[in-house]
């Protein structure tokens, strides 16, 4: 079984649908990590899509602000800004898909999925310290989480120590593969659909192929200036625009 894994997918339309196209006839169930919406401008075409895909999906934290579940007076303006037009934009039975998401960790087949941290689906998990937690309370060897738009995670093997994966495919390559190791405990990020931050303003996903035990870190190019026109259009806050230039 080939699991095709999003996650902070972030109302980008184009983005999701360039990855799809690459990743067609590589998977065989779709799953989500959250923030489906917030910042891009097509909240109620990306749930339409994931839908349609059918896919198992968890919710992030703009997921729970865009819908009314939580306040937004924990984002930072911007954030907030985007994440109240998103609430002005959502149709009904959108707004119910994301209210009625549930939280994780969810467990498929074979692993875990978490939007922040296994303790905490808000927590950012960026350093070692902070992954050692989640690796140590999962209820499975393998966990894909999102949240920080990095691609890349963390393992921890039989000596104890959490090892930082921090890659992505090279400029000229489309993935890169990671072997899992028996033994070994997995928190793996798929990086950002949507919003990357980690300097690569390609869209992120990978595939797991659990029976092979392996894990396909991709990058895929598309068209950011027709997502920045309508972001423009939209009147969303410059500083979200400019920054899918640079995925930072
Ligand atoms: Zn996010």
């Amino acid at each position: 079984m080939r699991f095709l894994i999003l996650s902070d997918i972030h109302a980008n339309l184009t983005a999701l649908d360039a990855s799809l196209a690459e990743a067609k006839g590589k998977w065989d169930k779709a799953v989500c990590l959250g923030d489906v919406v917030g910042y891009g401008p097509d909240p109620n075409e990306v749930i339409d899509r994931i839908r349609e895909l059918d896919a198992v999906t968890i919710r992030g934290n703009h997921d729970k602000v865009g819908c009314g579940l939580t306040s937004a007076d924990d984002f930072n303006p911007v954030a907030r800004a985007a994440v109240m037009w998103t609430r002005e934009q959502l149709r009904p039975e959108n707004r119910e898909y994301l209210e009625k998401l549930p939280t994780g960790p969810v467990s498929v087949d074979g692993f875990s999925m978490v939007h922040g941290a296994i303790p905490d689906e808000d927590e950012y998990v960026v350093a070692p310290a902070q992954a050692l937690d989640s690796l140590l309370e999962a209820p499975s060897p393998l966990t894909f989480f999102g949240h920080t738009h990095l691609q890349g995670g963390f393992s921890l093997g039989a000596d104890n120590k959490v090892q930082m994966l921090r890659f992505r495919p090279p400029d000229g390559e489309k993935f890169m593969t990671l072997g899992l190791e028996k033994g070994t405990s997995y928190l793996l990020n798929p990086g950002s659909i949507g919003q990357p931050r980690d300097g690569d303003p390609r869209a992120a996903f990978a595939i797991a192929d659990a029976d092979r035990g392996e894990v396909e870190f991709w990058r895929v190019s598309y068209e950011v200036e027709s997502v920045q026109e309508r972001m423009e259009k939209a009147g969303l806050p410059e500083p979200l625009i400019l920054r899918l230039s640079f995925g930072r």
